[in-house]
Parts: structure tokens; sequence; C-alpha cells
């Protein structure tokens, strides 16, 4: 960890102007404010005092100022701007002003479910793969969702600007300390992946903030639009942001059965059979949006049911083949418009449940399920995702573990809120009706 010392020194010697606080709201909407060198020391030491009132699903107004606390161990320049008078970056944790901690900041939420990790000798290890779509802007530098390449999965585009984009995203990355594994293109036109190596739940957690930020200012820079919206384009691939997971002790991953082996361990099989048995409850916080669940349809490589296989693509859970230390399991569900922290807490916190209660994982299915007729859906007791946001709630709500996870205060000001952006949703009169109804009836 940085001390505050080496860290005042670095911003006094490099030039360091400004320095943004930055932290989540509990959708996973990065917020921030910005301080001028002068003022580090004192926020190390103090905090810095805000209006959590104005942040959705925050506070009440009697309730509102607050505490940001910069974590030490996230400071990072950022690279794209001025190199006199720098500018760099910390990500905070949140407190209510007498210094008790804050209910609603979803980092402490993750630390909690990490601490109960640590406290059995547990490492949850996460390599998430973002995926996303880039867009023209319009006359007015408004975003479209017209794509500016013709390209399919991992083609090469020689006039492509979204190759360039996508080089110039990676290397602001690593300057910014990721170690970038791959990036292509992905399979609809203008979308693509970059994958960066995995680590400790919490640094991949701040990592998903950092990366969405850095994506979608470099494409901006770029003349771009860059969007994490899960479904921007009808019958065509939706962006998802699976999520491979170990658990590791003492250095050893804990998934990998042995020399040899194809299979998975048991600890893993007990881990994944929690993460099936709470898939329908996370959902709505994995899958935040009401276009999330445009995403969920078949033919795209998008989860419809919740089965698990080692290679198939169709279905909620895969075992990736790369076996001994890189054994893990891949969820296939989560989209990149949700709160990685929240997310995250419920994996690793349904993991545990599993491998607490022994939990026996169903049989895998080999098959592909797109084309499954409902009555062999049955006769295999396969059951499906919620299909839409507010049976998602309704899952979120059946499901006392979530509660338990996420606490009641983001619980609470979560359902609240969604169940808003619902019944918003469902009072709209869409094209799609004008165009079914209007002159059939
Ligand atoms: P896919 O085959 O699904 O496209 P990718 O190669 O795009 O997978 O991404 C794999 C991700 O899994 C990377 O982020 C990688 O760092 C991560 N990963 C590798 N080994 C582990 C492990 N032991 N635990 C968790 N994640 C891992
Ligand atoms: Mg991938
Ligand atoms: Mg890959
Ligand atoms: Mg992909
Ligand atoms: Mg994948």
């Amino acid at each position: 960890m940085a001390s505050k010392n080496d860290l005042l020194k670095f911003v006094e010697q490099n030039d360091v102007k400004f320095i943004r606080l930055q932290f989540a709201d509990i959708f996973g909407n990065m917020k921030n404010i910005a301080i001028t060198d002068q003022q580090l020391e004192r926020a190390l030491e103090e905090g810095v005092m805000f209006d959590a009132s104005a942040i959705a699903g925050f506070s009440e107004v009697e309730q509102s100022d607050m505490l940001l606390l910069p974590d030490p161990d996230t400071f990072q320049l950022m690279p794209w701007r001025p190199q006199h008078g720098k500018v760099a970056r910390f990500i905070c944790d949140i407190k209510n002003y007498d210094g008790s901690q804050f209910p609603g900041d979803p980092r402490y939420i993750l630390k909690r479910s990490e601490a109960k990790a640590k406290q059995l000798g547990y490492t949850f290890n996460i390599g998430p793969e973002c995926e996303f779509f880039l867009f023209h802007t319009d006359a007015e530098g408004r975003p479209t969702n017209k794509t500016h390449d013709a390209a399919g999965y991992c083609d090469l585009a020689p006039s492509d600007l979204g190759e360039n984009c996508r080089r110039e995203i990676c290397m602001v990355l690593e300057d910014m300390g990721f170690e970038i594994e791959a990036s292509h293109h992905e399979n609809a036109a203008g979308q693509h992946e970059i994958d960066f190596k995995y680590s400790d739940v919490m640094t991949a957690a701040d990592r998903i903030m950092t990366f969405k930020m850095v994506v979608k200012i470099v494409a901006q820079r770029n003349g771009l639009h860059a969007t994490f919206m899960p479904k921007p384009i009808y019958n065509s691939y939706g962006s998802g942001m699976h999520i491979n997971m170990s658990l590791s002790q003492n250095g050893k991953n804990l998934f990998n059965a042995g020399e040899n082996s194809m299979d998975i361990s048991e600890v893993a099989k007990m881990f994944g059979a929690g993460i099936l048995q709470h898939a329908k409850g996370i959902t709505a916080v994995a899958n935040p949006l009401v276009n999330s669940y445009k995403r969920f349809v078949p033919g795209f490589e998008a989860p419809v049911h919740i089965a698990w296989s080692h290679m198939n693509r169709s279905l909620l859970m895969r075992i990736p083949a790369p076996k001994g230390e890189a054994t893990r399991i891949e969820l296939r569900s989560p989209d990149p418009s949700c709160n990685p922290y929240l997310t995250l807490a419920l994996l690793l916190e349904a993991g545990l449940d599993g491998l607490q209660k022994n939990l026996v994982i169903p049989a895998p299915v080999d098959i592909n399920t797109y084309n499954l007729a409902p009555d062999r859906e049955k006769e295999l007791g396969i059951q499906r995702l919620p299909s839409n946001l507010l049976f998602a709630l309704e899952e979120m709500k059946k499901d006392p573990y979530i509660k338990d996870v996420l606490g009641e205060h983001i619980f609470t000001k979560y359902i609240s809120a969604k169940e808003a952006e619902w019944a918003s949703y469902n009072s709209i009169v869409h094209s799609w009706e004008i165009d079914r109804y209007l002159s059939a009836y």
C-alpha cells in the first residue's frame, strides 16, 4: 500500500495539479469531485465532504453530508490529460460525516463479502470480459446506434476507426496498470471486447469501473461513442460481461481438480451450485436495465436457461477448456451495465453459500438449449432466467440472501428505483406497438 508521504511526494515531483475523487453510486455509475494538490494531504487524513442527497439512491436530505476517503491503493495518473499540471485520481470509500460506515457505499458491500472469504482463507479471483459497441455520433455530437464498421468476430478492418480506437484504449489501460490479455472485434458490427488479466475481486471491480471510464473517454477523443448498453441493436449480438471466477488459497487454485484432470474440483462444483441456486435472485443486479433482458434471447451466445456445461455457450455457466491454475467457472449472464461491486459481492457469497451447505451441482447439460421444446425443458428440469426486469425484481425479493448481502439500505433503494424504471417503461407507448397495432385494429 502506498503511504501518504509517498503519494504526496509523487504528486509534488510529477507536477500533478488536480486530483479526482471517484466513487460509485448504488447503480454503479461513477461520480467524482475534483480537488487540487494543495488539498490532498487533508483529504487523505480527514476525507472530503460532499452532498450525498444529490446522488440517486444514496441518502435523504436530512443527513446529506458525507465523506469521501481516498483509497491510496487506487491512485493513478489519468494519462490522457495534459502532461503539464497532470490529473490523477483515487477511488474512494464513503463514510457518514461522523465517521461511521455509510451502508449505501457499494464498495463497502464488496469489502464486507471479501472479508468473509478472507476469514476462511480464500481469495476470490475475477477475470471479466467486457464487451461494448463503438458508434458514430451525429452532426450535433449526440450518440447514435449506427456502427462505423461491418466487421465480425476477430476480423481485421484495415480502414477501421474502431481498431485504432481499441488500440488506444489498450495503451491507456496499460499506462494505468492493466495487463491486457486480448482484445478483438466481437461478433456484431461495431462490437469489441478487451480482456484484462484476472485479479482479486476488489481490484477487478475497481478496474471494471476504470475500464468503462477509459473506453468512453478514448472513444470520444476518436469522435466515436462507446456504449455498454446491453442490447443496442435488435436481432444482433448484445454486450455481455462474462465473469470468470476461481477461489484460491495460499496461492493455489482450489477449482483445479489436479494434474491431467479435464474436470473441476469438488470445491468448484459446490461453489457453482451456490451460484446456480441464487441465479434468479442475482439477475436484477447483474442485469439491471429494462434493456438487459432483450439480450436474453436465443441465438446470440447469451444465456436463457439456468444450467451449466463444459463447453456450451448457450448456457448460464460454462467451464472453459483451460485447466490447472487457469481452471475457472465462467458466468455468462452479467452485462456491463451492472454495478460490479454489488454483482461480485453477490456471486462470491452465493458461491460461499454453496460451499457452506455442500450443495450438489445438477448434471451438466451438453446440448444447445436454444431450441429446447418446453416439455423437454420440463423433463430435464431446466429453469429459465427471469425474462424481464419486473420478474427479476420479484425473484430478488424472494431470495432472502440477496438482502443479507446488499444490506437493507441498498436493497430497498435499489428495488424502489428499479420498480420505478419498470413502471416508466411499461407506461410508454413504444414504436413496436404503433407498428403492430395502429393499422391492424
Ligand atoms: P473466453 O474464452 O470466454 O472468450 P477470455 O479468454 O476472453 O475467455 O477471458 C478469460 C478471462 O479469464 C481473462 O480475464 C483471464 O484473465 C481470466 N482467468 C484466467 N484464469 C483465471 C482464474 N484462475 N480465475 C479467474 N479468472 C481467470
Ligand atoms: Mg472472451
Ligand atoms: Mg477469448
Ligand atoms: Mg465475447
Ligand atoms: Mg467468455
